[in-house]
């Protein structure tokens, strides 16, 4: 594993990882009521778009929990890039359902003002221009994932499912799955050369069945309450989870504004089965490692071993 932090890394994080066979180059910066925009090239994949941060528009799916400012106010920069930029390939979008029609009247008013027009005249546009927009809503089932975008040809092996989180506004939480072919169970015993055999009498198809693997989980804004409640998210590999408050000073806000408080992980650190977990969304005053370990040594060093803190 290897992390740069800002002060290393042009203001941002970077983090380098490998998560049981899976490797994430993850790039991008958070802070809570700032902004979160977090990059991951192998799934060519963003996670909120709070700030355009100088690459992010290359990736063709972005996946955005809320309509807090923090974590979508920089979409509309994303749009217009990729038109600077003559990117013609498709984009992936999915966003709470509420965020839809504001987000198009903010995209139009920007394209407005681009191309020199008063607005007088606007019309909010109907489709943004090769890009799918899903709502997160319609993507909460296993049956109804949705593929995202390779890096180089039109699909990928990656899906993501929406979960609803438990925040201030209706918010979402992600987890991406790897589609991949395995050998249906009544085969399973059969050796090397039986299985040769069979695929060229009866066909690959007829052999192996379709599974998805839980990879990665994104929670986006939440309480505890919207992970714990879930245990899709208590034992997918990698998560990425935020955790806004560290001092017992932030334990009302966090509370209020339904956050996650690092007390929360303490009480409940013998939920979670994850290989990793990735801390981000932290309170203005925490910007290094420095500023929260006077906090973070109250938990067992099994559990302190999965954490990886985003700043
Ligand atoms: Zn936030
Ligand atoms: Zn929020």
């Amino acid at each position: 594993m290897e992390i740069k932090y800002s002060y290393q890394n042009n203001g941002e994080t970077y983090v380098k990882i490998k998560v049981g066979s899976q490797n994430y180059t993850i790039r991008g910066y958070s802070r809570a009521g700032l902004r979160t925009c977090i990059l991951i090239d192998e799934l060519n994949l963003v996670l909120d778009m709070g700030y355009a941060n100088d690459r992010a528009f290359s990736y063709d799916n972005k996946l955005i929990s809320h309509g807090h400012n923090d974590h979508i106010g920089a979409l509309h920069a994303d749009h217009c890039a990729r038109r600077l930029y003559n990117i013609e390939k498709e984009k992936l979008f999915v966003m709470p359902k509420q965020c839809i029609k504001p987000f198009k009247m903010i995209a139009t008013a920007v394209s407005e003002m681009n191309c020199g027009k008063s607005g007088e005249n606007m019309k909010i546009f109907d489709n943004l221009l090769l890009t799918n927009i899903i709502e997160s809503e319609s993507c909460t089932g296993s049956e109804c994932m949705v593929n995202l975008i390779g890096s180089s040809k039109l699909c990928s092996e990656y899906y993501v499912k929406s979960i609803q989180m438990d925040h201030k506004i209706k918010s979402f939480g992600y987890i991406i799955y790897r589609k991949s072919k395995k050998l249906k169970p009544e085969y399973t015993n059969l050796k090397g050369h039986e299985i040769i055999q069979l695929k060229q009498s009866i066909g690959e198809e007829n052999l192996t069945n379709f599974v998805f693997t839980p990879m990665l989980a994104y929670t986006g804004d939440t309480s505890i309450q919207g992970v714990i409640s879930n245990p899709e998210l208590l034992n997918v590999p990698f998560l990425i989870m935020e955790c806004t408050g560290f001092s017992s000073d932030d334990k009302c806000d966090c509370c209020e504004g339904k956050h996650i408080h690092w007390d929360d992980l303490v009480e409940n650190q013998h939920l979670f089965s994850n290989e990793k977990i990735m801390l981000f969304h932290f309170s203005q005053q925490y910007k290094s490692l420095e500023d929260i370990s006077g906090f973070t040594n109250n938990v067992s060093k099994q559990f302190s071993n999965k954490l990886i803190y985003f700043f």
